[in-house]
């Protein structure tokens, strides 16, 4: 099963990555989780990258390709991979194609945890932290017993510059942008698939796996 998954922060794709990748005993590919893995080990590409990131420019897609390529001929590819948070653009779509291309390996599906952005807004926005202990909290889900502070330590619940409001809309209006057109290109291919991610957990894994045709 090779997979790509899309969805907004916030909307619960992590979480459906870790259910899958459990389930199919296949590896979740994210560049972030590579760059790390080639910056620690001190790598030729790890090298490369870290000069682009050193300047707080985007690493190239063609280094990016690379990287991908290193990582998904390694053995524990072998029966699938789930693509987390990547391909993130037309050209590296376009890119990954070719390299599936090249290495005989074909896409299955391109799944999108739909959650509209009111929704996103509501949960991450409501979220707060306790300043002593890292507890959460929840507006809604999980309220305090003292309004603003911790129910643990009593310490003062904060909010974290991320889940502030307008950084949340910000973040959701970057990523519609930049994930649309992607969302055409595989829906063109007949690869997308569309799931609600309103709901529990399980539900929302139920309808992942009911589209994936295991279920
Ligand atoms: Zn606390």
């Amino acid at each position: 099963m090779r997979l790509i998954l899309l969805g907004a922060p916030g909307a619960g794709k992590g979480t459906q990555a870790e259910m899958l990748t459990e389930l199919f005993h296949i590896p979740i590919i994210s560049t972030g989780n590579m760059f790390r893995a080639h910056l620690s080990q001190g790598t030729e590409l790890g090298i490369k990258a870290k000069t682009y990131m050193d300047e707080g420019k985007l690493v190239p897609d063609e280094l990016t390709i690379e990287i991908v390529k290193d990582r998904i001929v390694k053995d524990d590819c072998k029966n699938g991979i789930i693509f987390d948070g990547f391909p993130r653009t037309i050209a590296q779509a376009q890119a990954l194609d070719d390299l599936l291309k090249e290495l005989d390996i074909t896409l299955d599906k391109v799944i999108d945890v739909e959650v509209p952005d009111e929704e996103i807004v509501t949960r991450m926005s409501g979220r707060t932290v306790c300043s002593g202990c890292g507890t959460p909290y929840h507006n809604q889900f999980k309220i305090e017993k003292v309004k603003g502070s911790c129910d643990n330590c009593n310490s003062e619940l904060v909010q974290r510059d991320d889940d502030k409001e307008e950084t949340v809309k910000k973040r959701l209006k970057i990523y519609h942008e930049q994930t649309q057109p992607l969302i055409d290109y595989y829906n063109a291919q007949g690869k997308l698939v569309e799931i609600d991610g309103i709901g529990s957990v399980s539900s929302i894994n139920l309808r992942v796996k009911k589209a994936l045709g295991v279920e």
